[in-house]
């Protein structure tokens, strides 16, 4: 089938969506000073944003590249996240990456895999040794989610709210302000939890199986309503 004329972008977030077991936390446990757990409880209590957090956990981090990335190549794709990406392309929908975690996991996972996405993560800069900091690329003060990586702000259709050209996937926080973006939402976790409290247009999925079966149902009903997609909301630029 060739790409239909309306272009769909699908943000996906990685943590917990695209690799399950959480790879972020997975390097913590196994490399970073045991304080990194105290840091994680203080994000969780809601008293620091992840933006903080993160910073102050990668700072916690020793390990050697060697050992980071040997680390990496144990991270573990959802089987089903490739039917999900092929889906995309038959339908003319442009796939990104959307991480509060660290680009060296995200792009070294998805290059082993040979996943060709655009992707957009916190950089973890190597201080020498087995020290590490977290430059920010894309965040900012006011992002509403309080994410390290503020991922609305990779929408191609910033300036809107619930644009029905946009779909979201993801599990968490950090998903909370691309998701006032999207016009349909594929969700769980805490992120089911805030699509149902702020009323958006969402359904549940378990894995990658469950995102492509929802995703080409939804298309589905797009494509047989008369008119297309309703026009979104403007909403000034990205968050908050
Ligand atoms: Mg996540
Ligand atoms: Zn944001």
């Amino acid at each position: 089938m060739a790409p239909r004329e309306t272009r769909y972008s699908a943000l996906v977030d990685f943590d917990g969506t695209i690799a399950p077991d959480d790879p972020t936390d997975r390097i913590l446990e196994q490399y970073a000073d045991p304080a990194w757990r105290a840091i994680e409880a203080e994000w969780q209590a809601g008293r620091i944003t992840s933006r903080v957090c993160m910073q102050r956990q990668a700072a916690l981090l020793r390990a050697t590249p060697a050992e980071l990335d040997a680390a990496i190549r144990a991270v573990r794709l959802d089987p089903a996240f490739n039917g999900f990406v092929s889906l995309c392309r038959r339908r003319g929908i442009e796939v990104t990456v959307v991480s509060d975690g660290f680009d060296r996991v995200v792009g070294g996972t998805l290059g082993r895999e040979r996943v060709a996405l655009p992707f957009f993560a916190n950089a973890l800069q190597w201080q020498g040794g087995d020290r590490w900091r977290l430059a920010l690329p894309y965040g900012r003060a006011d992002c509403r989610s309080g994410a390290a990586n503020c991922k609305c702000a990779h929408s191609p259709n910033k300036g809107l709210w619930r644009d029905e050209r946009c779909v979201v996937v993801g599990d968490g926080r950090s998903d909370f302000c691309m998701a006032m973006r999207a016009g349909f939402v594929i969700a769980k976790g805490a992120l089911a939890d805030f699509c149902r409290a702020e009323g958006l247009a969402y359904a549940s999925f378990r894995n990658f199986d469950d995102a492509t079966r929802i995703l080409a149902e939804w298309l589905d009903r797009r494509d047989q309503r008369p008119g297309g997609p309703r026009p979104a909301a403007r909403g000034g630029k990205a968050c908050p």
